[in-house]
């Protein structure tokens, strides 16, 4: 099934990080959306990130919201700010700290690929 997301999860499949470019502005967003959220034109292009980020937020999850999830509890969440500019959510790896340089790695969890951030070397 085709979606507005399509192109980033099959992005995560491949092992790549997917944002998308106004390309009238110039603005780069995450998640997948209809129209740029700074000036409002749709012609929006996907581009794939180099995968390095900054950690802006990070918590660790003790009681998972989901059967789904549960075996993976306790685990660690955060908000990357890509080097590209826009922030999305993902795993990391545990003991990951605000300000870290991470790069995107994946895991398969139940079938699908998972974004996971570990720190960069
Ligand atoms: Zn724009």
């Amino acid at each position: 099934m085709t979606s507005l997301a399509t192109p980033f999860n099959d992005g995560l499949h491949a092992g790549v990080v997917r944002y998308q470019r106004c390309a009238a502005c110039g603005q780069a967003q995450t998640l997948a959306r209809y129209a740029c959220q700074r000036c409002g034109h749709e012609d929006l292009r996907w581009h794939d990130a180099a995968g390095t980020a900054t950690v802006r937020a990070a918590t660790v999850v003790a009681r998972a919201p989901s059967e789904d999830f549960r075996a993976l509890a306790p685990y660690t969440l955060v908000i990357v700010q890509l080097d590209e500019g826009p922030r999305l959510m993902g795993h990391a790896a545990a003991g990951v700290q605000i300000g870290e340089r991470v790069c995107a790695a994946f895991f398969e969890h139940l079938g699908r690929p998972l974004l996971h951030f570990v720190p960069a070397t």
